[in-house]
């Protein structure tokens, strides 16, 4: 987890671009984000993400600021009205972050709790206590620091949001459940600094509009992510992965490629006759985030 290493090419791309951007004689760092060299770039990165990650025209794509802990402010801001309850699902660390900063906004509750065994496991069927019609569900489905991931996402019925900060396009994305993913890229997309945000346009009409600009999707989507300087460096470099990732094989290739890499450690720890011993419950386990301890604190 925190930034991770990039592919070799993507980071020659970026040193190249460094010191020049399309043969316009200054580079990435110094072009104006009106001008029309970063607007390729930008829209380059939206285009590839969209076809990368399959997603649909009816979702829009925005880039920000703020890593994915401003989402758990941004989230209830736009998305939790007066008069209603959202529901949460709390798996693990960055769950307990983020139902404590929506506690501060409006009713979110904990409609399962993963405390209690240790977030060594997620939700069985039927033991979600679900709200009446709640604005939207939350659930993360790769718990970094425990190491549970969620095999299909949550069947929730209504609104449903995604932390997929550690695991965003390590695996396709199923659009028809979800209708708003976000992760940070510093773990699997780019450098620190950017937030790519995917929200179904639906969601964008409902949102408040008593909020300051700079906390409002609306307004970051109607700008085209560009309400005011965005981080062009990360954008352009999140923009080289999503190519990088096209070339690899898309998401499929990559979901292949990490069952494999996660196999290989899984095996090993379950072969070592109890010196390692995995924290998440086998049919849990993360195939981003491989978690285990040893005999002793030494
Ligand atoms: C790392 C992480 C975050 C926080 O990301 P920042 O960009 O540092 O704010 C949030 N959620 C999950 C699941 C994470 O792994």
């Amino acid at each position: 987890a925190g930034p991770a290493i990039l592919p070799a090419t993507v980071l020659e791309q970026a040193r190249d671009s460094i010191l020049e951007v399309d043969g316009t004689g200054i580079g990435i760092l110094e072009h104006s984000h009106r001008g029309p060299a970063f607007t390729k770039v930008i829209n380059d990165a939206r285009d590839s993400c969209r076809a990368v990650g399959n997603v649909p025209d009816d979702f829009e794509i925005l880039f920000l600021q703020g890593g994915a802990s401003s989402m758990f402010a941004f989230v209830p801001l736009n998305l939790l009205p007066e008069g209603r309850a959202a529901d949460y699902i709390h798996t693990g660390a960055w769950t307990r972050k983020a139902i404590a900063d929506a506690r501060l906004i409006g009713d979110a509750r904990t409609i399962w709790d993963g405390e209690s065994c240790s977030f060594r496991h997620l939700p069985e069927d039927g033991e979600l206590q679900p709200t009446d019609d709640p604005a939207y569900t939350y659930y993360c489905s790769n718990n970094t620091i425990y190491g549970t991931m969620w095999s299909a996402p949550h069947a929730a019925t209504g609104t449903l949001v995604n932390d997929a900060s550690s695991e965003m396009f390590s695996r396709p994305i199923d659009w028809n459940v979800h209708d708003l993913v976000y992760a940070g890229a510093q773990k699997n997309l780019g450098p620190a600094g950017v937030t790519l945000v995917i929200i179904r346009k639906g969601l964008l009409e409902q949102s408040r509009q008593d909020l300051p600009s700079m906390f409002r999707f609306d307004k970051h989507a109607e700008q085209g992510s560009c309400l005011n300087t965005p981080p062009t460096f990360g954008i352009h470099v999140m923009g080289l992965v999503f190519r990088w990732i096209h070339e690899q094989g898309g998401l499929e290739a990559m979901h292949d490629r990490n069952l494999a890499k996660a196999a290989k450690l899984y095996e090993s720890i379950d072969a070592s006759g109890g010196f390692y011993t995995g924290h998440a419950r086998p049919d849990c386990r993360s195939t981003m985030n491989v978690t285990f301890a040893c005999p002793t604190p030494e």
